[in-house]
């Protein structure tokens, strides 16, 4: 049985790597300038080309059995076109909802799920009207092409604004939206079959910087009532309101007032990297199982799981092989900030597996004599971390 995927990225890699061992055969559709070094060796590559019809190109991918992808920036048309000739999971429908950041807020607002205060801006009038509502401090995220903080504009003050407008042509759809004082950021994993059986893996702590995941550690900890019961009301409105198939991750902030949801990414997440050493089931291995009709497998974690990502840079296996860690590379070559591989590990510690992560951080990171590595100072990296450590 072969397996389609649209992208050949990181994702795409982990997938094919899990399915294999399934017994599924893997193709892949990038774009015509896409890199597939991810998937090199997982399977074939077919480089879309506009106008290649949706039969030729569901042909040239192997006749899969199932249609998926690794990222929200798709040709929705043509996955539609495709439907024709097998199941596309997740619906190209829902995908073309979060592949734009407008659409996004506004299916939010829709179902009821909280998220920050938003204005849909699309030039410098509307933005200058979006701040009186909303006020500074405000981030401006263009509404496509804006993962990890990239096309992303942060307003302190008035004077960040003007800076702004004299140096940028504000032409295409933004969202401005009000900068929020959380206190932690998390991720809710969350994957159906296509029966309708849902489940969700243990809450996400992640950390980021500049606008990148660095790490994870679930389960989250200290996480109150409160919190946990808008977390299933939020899971309800999202299984109610869409007949979704697949791992589906919910980017949160948690704040004073209560939960708000940041952003939606319709596939396997590196924030649920974790699953793979941590969890009973891999977020990759249940991907799969919920979109070939299998019954999906527990989401339990074995204990306390944490995630670093190796970004611009790895480090010796002494580093980062340990005899509770798992390392991932994904074939990639070196460049400032792009996403190499992460590293796994499980503890039954809390505290200890955050004392072995902060360990590894700087053992990637903190070398401030060696040029290539200085990726992320060391004063971030305390914040990043230190900030986890519990007071005695
Ligand atoms: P995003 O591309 O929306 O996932 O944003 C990347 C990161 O920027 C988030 O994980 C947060 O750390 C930060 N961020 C995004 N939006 C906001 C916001 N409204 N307020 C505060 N921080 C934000």
């Amino acid at each position: 049985m072969r397996i389609a995927v649209v992208g050949a990225g990181q994702l795409a890699r982990m997938l094919a790597l899990e399915g294999w061992a399934m017994g599924f055969q893997f193709s892949f559709l990038a774009t015509h300038d896409e890199s597939s070094v991810c998937v090199d060796g997982l399977g074939s590559v077919i480089r879309y080309q506009a106008g290649t019809s949706a039969a030729e190109v569901y042909l040239k991918l192997g006749s899969p059995v199932v249609i998926t992808v690794e990222k929200e920036d798709v040709d929705i048309d043509l996955l539609k076109a495709l439907q024709q000739f097998c199941p596309v999971y997740p619906d190209p429908s829902i995908i073309h909802v979060c592949q734009h950041r407008g659409r996004e807020r506004d299916f939010l607002n829709k179902i009821g799920v909280p998220c920050a205060v938003y204005q849909k801006v699309s030039n410098v009038d509307e933005l200058s009207a979006a701040i009186d509502l909303i006020g500074l401090p405000a981030i401006l995220k263009s509404c496509v092409a804006g993962y990890d903080g990239l096309n992303q504009w942060h307003f302190e003050k008035r004077a960040d604004v003007i800076k702004f407008i004299n140096t940028t042509d504000l032409s295409f759809q933004c969202i401005l939206e009000r900068k929020v004082s959380f206190t932690r950021e998390f991720s809710i994993i969350l994957v159906r079959d296509i029966n309708g059986n849902h489940l969700r893996y243990p809450l996400t702590q992640n950390r980021h910087c500049k606008g990148v995941l660095l790490t994870s550690k679930a389960p989250v900890q200290d996480f109150d009532t409160r919190l946990n019961s808008q977390v299933d009301d939020i899971i309800k409105r999202f299984i109610h309101a869409w007949n979704y198939v697949g791992i589906l991750a919910i980017e949160c902030f948690e704040t004073d007032s209560g939960v708000l949801v940041n952003e939606l990414a319709p596939r396997v997440h590196n924030s649920g990297h974790w699953t793979q050493l941590g969890a009973n089931t891999s977020q990759f291995q249940n991907h799969l199982r919920a979109i070939t009709g299998m019954v999906l497998g527990a989401t339990e974690a074995w204990g306390h799981a944490g995630m670093i990502n190796l970004l611009g840079c790895t480090a010796p296996s002494a580093v980062l092989c340990q005899s509770n860690s798992q390392v991932h590379l994904y074939n990639k070559n070196p460049r400032p900030g792009r996403k190499l591989g992460h590293v796994n590990l499980v503890h039954y510690d809390d505290r200890q597996l955050t004392e072995q992560m902060y360990q590894i951080l700087g053992d990637v990171y903190g070398d401030k004599n060696d040029s290539k590595r200085p990726e992320i100072p060391l004063q971030i990296l305390d914040k990043v971390i230190l900030s986890d450590l519990k007071p005695e």
